[in-house]
């Protein structure tokens, strides 16, 4: 299970300046997803055999940002609810200074581990009032320099040392994990209730995760399926609520978690940039996806309209044409038992195996029916293709030269693929590997 570190601290200690220097060029961004403006507020960090997401709690606008202390308040707390290890920055140049003791104060009633960062620390000299910082009562604390790259590597080593082990006999999960996610108000609890029921449901945190974030499993006509962060979804709060890169933060954190994920859109209001912005997490993290359009009650029906929304969600979520979209009221019940339909449906699409005699006869068909391109004189060739993994189905193709390979012909293969084996609901992806 993936981790989560978050960083904190007053105005200017440098959060965001570490931040970048963490991710740097890590942050490796497979295709341009249209419409996702990207989030520079967390990032996927990894360090010897760990990979967690980091957050920048500095990057989140609350609504009180010109009251700096309720602001440290409401970023401290975001970092107690959902990281696994906290890194407090304090400025090593400016030294102790009160408001320090008012986020160590916050964090202290936290269980999480605490490290201290005392940053700006800019030669191998520690600054004279360095040992003032142990008075903020964290045992654990590193001098670095965000600017100049010292001390990262033995900070990384403690916060790494530092994540919850996993219970060692942890039972075997075969379930289906569902992720609901979506704007505030577009019915994500509704269709949870409505769903797995409010009765029927077992409370059971998830072995080895001291986060708030509670998931919930169920059983639906013989099949386990568990619903990621279900505390997040049901437990409302206007405060949070209002703070749109919190919403699109937890969002990405079920998403991680989850083989399928159901974009819940709200038909009243259809397809907005926040969707568009969620929607697109899902699409670049590789999951299963449906798209949910949910209060269809609510909209006054003529003989094309579902024709025309669905027309609408597909120019608005251009890149994921692969997902089925489908209406429903978590309030009246209707066609809600479509969607335990669809979530078997791209799981299995998205756990598919296809021989590699199977997919070479398809895409040997493909290729003589549409030539590769060639450029300069020189064609691509392609010699054969296998299916190395699932959750996304993944395949890579071995060609004599990766610069002919271009997107279009690419494109043209795996509607080729999609066309014979379905892979509703999944992206594929396409690794081409040339052959010397
Ligand atoms: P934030 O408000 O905590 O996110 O702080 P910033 O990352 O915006 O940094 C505030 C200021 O401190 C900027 O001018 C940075 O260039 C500077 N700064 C950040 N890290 C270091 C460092 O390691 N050494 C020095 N000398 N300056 C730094
Ligand atoms: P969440 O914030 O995404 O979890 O949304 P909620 O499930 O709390 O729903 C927000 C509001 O929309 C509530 O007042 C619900 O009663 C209402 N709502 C949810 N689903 C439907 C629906 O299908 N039809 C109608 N008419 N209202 C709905």
């Amino acid at each position: 299970m993936k981790k989560t570190v978050a960083i904190v601290g007053r105005p200017n200690v440098g959060k965001s300046t570490l931040f970048n220097r963490l991710v740097g060029e890590r942050i490796s961004i497979v295709e341009d997803t249209p419409g996702v403006t990207r989030d520079r507020i967390f990032a996927d960090v990894s360090w010897l055999n760990y990979s967690f997401t980091l957050i920048d709690t500095g990057g989140i606008e609350t609504d009180t940002d010109n009251l700096i202390p309720e602001m440290m308040r409401k970023q401290a707390q975001i970092a107690i609810d959902m990281a696994d290890v906290i890194m407090f920055v304090v400025d090593g140049k400016a030294g102790l200074v009160p408001q320090d003791f008012e986020v160590a104060d916050l964090l202290r009633k936290s269980k999480k581990p605490v490290i201290v960062i005392v940053n700006k620390v800019d030669n191998s000299r520690l600054p004279d009032d360095y040992y003032d910082f142990y008075q903020l009562g964290f045992d654990n604390m590193y001098a670095i320099s965000s600017t100049q790259g010292l001390g990262l590597g033995d900070m990384l080593d403690e916060i790494v040392a530092l994540f919850p082990k996993e219970e060692l006999l942890e039972v075997e999960d075969n379930s289906i994990k569902v992720a609901i996610i979506g704007k505030p108000n577009a019915g994500k609890s509704s269709i949870l209730n409505a769903l797995i029921g409010e009765e029927r449901t077992i409370v059971s945190p998830i072995a080895g995760t001291t986060r708030d974030a509670i998931d919930e499993k169920c059983n639906i006509n013989g099949i386990d399926y568990t619903f990621i962060d279900t505390a997040g979804i049901r437990k409302k709060n206007k405060i949070y609520d209002n703070i749109e890169k919190y919403s699109v933060l937890r969002a990405y954190s079920a998403i991680e978690k989850a083989d399928v994920v159901l974009v819940v859109i709200d038909a009243t209001t259809m397809v907005t940039e926040q969707d568009t912005k969620i929607a697109g997490l899902a699409h670049e993290a590789g999951k299963c996806v449906i798209v949910v359009v949910n209060k269809w009650d609510l909209i006054q029906k003529e003989t094309n309209t579902m024709r025309d929304y669905t027309s609408d969600v597909r120019n608005s979520l251009a890149y994921m044409q692969y997902a089925p979209v489908e209406f429903i009221s978590a309030k009246t019940g209707k066609r809600l038992n479509n969607i335990v339909e669809l979530i078997n449906k791209v799981y299995e699409s998205g756990r598919k195996r296809l021989s590699t005699g199977v997919l070479n006869d398809v895409i040997g068909d493909a290729v003589m029916l549409n030539q590769p391109p060639s450029d300069k004189g020189k064609r691509l060739k392609i010699y054969y293709a296998t299916q190395t993994g699932v959750l996304p189905p993944t395949f890579v193709i071995f060609i004599n030269d990766k610069e002919l390979f271009h997107f279009s012909y690419q494109r043209y293969l795996e509607n080729k693929i999609r066309e014979s084996f379905g892979f509703d609901g999944t992206v594929i992806k396409i690794i081409p590997r040339e052959k010397g």
